[in-house]
């Protein structure tokens, strides 16, 4: 393991060009935590050699919340398991042993930066512990979201991470609350969330509560995202100026005006295309009484995700089991792939006009679990048509754009944070599947092997408890 405070040179790599796409054997040399031009020759240096090895910049999930598992274990979603994990214990379980068991398990799936778009309070204390922290992957958070519907029972006690706003004037105040600075009871966030989910009947109104928000957070000089996965409600949230969409439109071809306004406004756009399959692999769960299958190729997922997913069948009831019957569960899987389709159809329409897209898995929703689930992520661009340049300059460069921290991440540019993955596959000429053969990830300076990211999850397993697993 390499120290922070060390000069380490890369050399004999292939190293990615993010603007040629070429891999050039050069070295990279890293100092204080940063990619340097060159190191202190008045200094020593560790020598790595990276021959037969593939770098790339360390890879951004732009979309993932801590405030979740990853699994149906509390929060009364999809299928409503908290009479064997109540929400208020999960998340008092996240909040004390942490979501930073889910770390080694990001780092070594090579994602080093990551951008929480809607969680509690507490997930600003990580973004401020994550800076320069070779143990923890960048983070970014918009702390909570605001909500366009009522869902009362996502608010355990007094932290919340769904904020309501029915009308222009809550809307205004929450901002407000967001963005304002701490020392005057503000949460001082850069970024405000906006959950848009249509209402029958209520669009309009809906639509003026997000122009309200938009237009709030932008007079304090904060960014704006929107989860909105109706072209609709899309199109609206883009017409109030919002920064960064968190999800593909999956209902309908984007059309030339929304493909226009977005570049016109630089609007950042994260497909996040596979989150749906991991609700359906739920689904999957409920009708066969089986275990999911995880797909960890590294083995990085932690045992109490591991040991609650196998445990999943058993605690769903006869009821719930019944109601899914296999014309249901088809009906479910049909719905999930047409989604896709549109949504890389959009993909594909969006990278070619010349939008820039960054990857995100919307990890901890159900069985999208942290860290790994960004491997299908990136596979599922890929064959949205994109290719494997633009996949990994999504992941990369673009990520960064939405975390307000271009060049500064998901780049191999001196002057960048020292963030590498070293893959023993070539992602270019192999496609982005290369991302899953991980030899070693360098985090703000510190370099470990897989096998390291392993044991660090292993010994984070015996060191943390599963408070529920009862
Ligand atoms: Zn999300």
């Amino acid at each position: 393991m390499s120290k922070q405070g060390r000069q380490t040179e890369l050399f004999g790599g292939h190293v990615l060009n993010l603007d040629s796409g070429e891999q050039e054997e050069r070295s990279l040399f890293i100092s204080g935590g940063r990619l340097m031009s060159s190191l202190d020759d008045a200094k020593e240096w560790d020598r790595v050699d990276c021959h037969g090895l593939f770098l790339i910049p360390g890879l951004v999930d732009s979309h993932v919340h801590f405030s979740q598992t990853g699994l149906p274990d509390g929060r009364p979603d999809s299928l409503d398991l908290t009479r064997f994990y109540p929400f208020d214990q999960v998340v008092h379980e996240l909040q004390t042993t942490g979501p930073q068991r889910f770390f080694p398990t990001y780092l070594g799936s090579g994602v080093t930066s990551v951008m929480d778009v809607g969680g509690f309070p507490w997930t600003f204390d990580m973004a401020r512990a994550s800076v320069n922290n070779p143990n923890s992957p960048n983070i970014a958070v918009t702390g909570p979201l605001l909500s366009t519907i009522e869902f009362k029972r996502l608010n355990p006690g007094q932290e919340c991470s769904f904020l309501y706003v029915p009308d222009e004037d809550s809307a205004r105040a929450r901002v407000r609350y967001l963005v304002g600075s701490p020392e005057h009871g503000g949460l001082g966030s850069p970024m405000v969330k906006i959950w848009f989910i249509p209402r029958a009947g209520a669009f309009e109104q809906q639509s003026r509560v997000v122009q309200a928000a938009t237009e709030e957070a932008k007079a304090l000089g904060a960014r704006v995202c929107v989860h909105a996965t109706g072209r609709a409600e899309a199109l609206r949230a883009l017409m109030a100026g919002c920064d960064y969409l968190v999800h593909s439109v999956e209902d309908a071809p984007l059309g030339r005006d929304f493909i226009q306004r977005c570049l016109r406004q630089h609007t950042i756009l994260c497909p996040t295309l596979t989150v749906m399959e991991g609700y359906t692999r739920l689904t999957e769960v409920l009708s066969t009484g089986t275990a999911p299958v995880l797909d960890d190729p590294n083995h990085l997922v932690d045992a109490i995700t591991r040991a609650r997913a196998a445990r999943l069948p058993e605690l769903v009831d006869e009821g719930a089991r019944a109601r899914m019957t296999p014309a249901r569960l088809e009906a479910t899987q049909a719905r999930t792939a047409k989604g896709l389709r549109q949504a890389s159809q959009n993909l594909l329409a969006l990278v070619s006009a010349g939008v820039p897209v960054c990857a995100g898995t919307d990890a901890g929703n159900p069985l999208t679990l942290h860290g790994v689930s960004i491997h299908r992520e990136l596979e599922a661009m890929q064959a949205a048509g994109l290719s494997p340049l633009a996949v990994l300059r999504a992941a990369t460069r673009n990520g960064a754009l939405a975390m307000g921290r271009p060049g500064e991440l998901g780049d191999l540019r001196p002057g960048a944070a020292a963030d590498v993955v070293a893959l023993r596959a070539d992602p270019i000429q192999e496609g982005v599947r290369a991302c899953r053969q991980v030899e070693w990830v360098v985090r703000a300076g510190v370099r470990k092997t897989i096998g390291q990211y392993q044991a660090q999850v292993m010994h984070t397993d015996q060191t943390l408890r599963p408070l529920l697993l009862a």
